[in-house]
């Protein structure tokens, strides 16, 4: 789960979500989920979740999206549903370079490597305008009040200066611009052949698959899997900030072995979250 702002979107829904969600309480009011691929430990919470939407009373629509067979899941959707839909679902094939817009960020789909039609996804915000020199403005003659928010705007506005009219734009008294933050989601994966796309670089959180651990390095790449290792280059290619390992096997009781190996490769910040764990992620500068 992602929330931002007043939006709350979900990247896979695993079994149990909506209990997860009471515990970690969330409610309910999920703006969008987006699929990564069509294996049921990615979308089987999906089912449970819009019941429990449909009889608290929900009347937003909620759209779905994910790769091929996403209408096909709808359809099952309603199919297996012995409940009548209070609300509207939507769904939406998305495909490698597709994006969808919200207010203020964008989330990117790209193309990943699990032998199945698969997505990974960027949440990106939006570029931030500088950061606005108020003494600048003073001294350049822009009294305080309205006109400051004309130039944080962007408009360029008119003052009396010494007698004499001047001109000043946001150009005068804001800073360079400043990037916004990025979230990056890879699903389950192998490392991708031509590694991470350019939209996932600089990223503030990568959480990628890590599935093993290198001792099983055989399995990852059997079953279209990450090791932690393969992680943590995937995460130097893309110049992340932080790298979180997840969909770790159940086999290992703790993830320390997985930590070391991301760190042969990466040389950030690494974790490996656990369940309900909220991870905050600051603006950089
Ligand atoms: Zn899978
Ligand atoms: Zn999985």
């Amino acid at each position: 789960m992602v929330r931002r702002g007043s939006d709350t979107l979900l990247f896979d829904c695993g079994e149990g979500a909506q209990q997860q969600m009471m515990r970690a309480r969330t409610g309910f009011s999920v703006d969008a989920i987006f699929v990564t691929h069509w294996h049921a430990d990615h979308f089987l919470g999906i089912l449970g979740l819009v019941q429990t939407l449909s009889f608290n009373g929900r009347t937003d629509p909620l759209p779905i999206y994910g790769p091929e067979w996403v209408t096909g899941f709808l359809t099952t959707l309603r199919h297996i549903s012995r409940f009548n839909l209070k609300f509207p679902v939507s769904a939406t094939e998305l495909r490698d370079g597709d994006w969808v817009r919200f207010d203020g960020y964008t989330v990117h789909a790209f193309a990943t490597n699990h032998g199945i039609a698969s997505l990974g996804y960027v949440l990106a915000e939006d570029t931030r305008p500088g950061r606005f020199n108020r003494e600048q403005a003073i001294a350049l003659g822009v009294p305080p009040g309205p006109l400051f928010g004309k130039i944080q705007r962007g408009e360029t506005v008119s003052v009396q200066k010494d007698g004499t009219t001047v001109s000043v734009s946001p150009d005068d008294v804001m800073g360079r611009p400043r990037p916004g933050r990025k979230v990056v989601y890879t699903g389950d994966t192998r490392p991708l052949p031509g590694g991470m796309p350019e939209i996932a670089w600089d990223a503030d959180l990568l959480i990628h698959d890590a599935t093993y651990d290198e001792s099983e390095a055989g399995r990852a790449a059997e079953f279209a899997h990450a090791t932690a290792k393969e992680a943590g280059a995937a995460a130097t290619q893309a110049r992340a900030g932080t790298l979180a390992l997840v969909h770790l096997s159940s086999r290992y009781t703790g993830a320390p072995g997985h930590i070391a190996d991301a760190h042969e490769t990466f040389g950030g910040k690494v974790i490996a979250p656990d369940d309900l764990e909220m991870i905050e992620i600051p603006y950089r500068d």
